[in-house]
């Protein structure tokens, strides 16, 4: 099945003038113009960085790992995250859990964010809300592609108040 736009409306003289059509272009271009000028209050662009816009709810950032109310991290390595990432950039090693509660434990869990499309895929697919990519933190810069592949220390500390209750003592 082949999908295109099929456009039924054919253009009036006056369109077909051209001149005309580019210079109301203009003329909306200029009107645009004249009340950013007048009106600042109204203007869609900020001065990034030293002003920022608020975000809105559900922004994909950068990611984080979940804890339980035991401290434990939340993750049981089910490898669901990893296995429909569309960009490949999740890899996760299991260990068994000494907590007996649960089976597996990611003993690490990297994710390269220079590779991640924050498609939220794997926050989606995760059963037990153990990843969320809701920290807020989108300026991820670095002068080396190596701090930003993040690590299960960076990750369940990737809080967006803070470190987590979760810390690196328990790896
Ligand atoms: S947001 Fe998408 S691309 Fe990024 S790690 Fe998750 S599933 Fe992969
Ligand atoms: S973050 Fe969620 S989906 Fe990914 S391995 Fe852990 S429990 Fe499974």
């Amino acid at each position: 099945m082949s999908y295109y736009i099929d456009r039924k409306e054919s253009l009036t003289l006056w369109e077909r003038l051209y001149i005309p059509e580019v210079a109301r272009g203009l003329w909306v271009t200029l009107g645009h113009l004249l009340h950013n000028l007048f009106h600042i209050e109204d203007r869609m662009t900020i001065e990034y960085p030293d002003k920022k816009k608020t975000l809105p709810p559900g922004y994909r950032a950068e990611h984080r790992l979940m804890s339980r109310e035991d401290g434990q991290i939340r993750c049981t390595a089910c490898m669901l995250c990893q296995t429909i990432c569309p960009a490949d950039c999740i890899e996760i090693i299991a260990e068994e859990s000494p907590d007996k509660t649960v089976e597996k434990r990611p003993k690490e869990f990297f994710i390269n964010e220079l590779r991640c499309v924050f498609c939220g895929l794997c926050v989606e697919a995760c059963p037990c809300d153990a990843i969320r990519m809701d920290t807020g933190k989108y300026e991820n810069s670095s002068f080396t592609r190596r701090e930003l592949i993040y690590d299960i220390r960076k990750l369940a500390g990737n809080h967006p108040e803070g470190a987590s209750p979760i810390s690196a003592a328990l790896y």
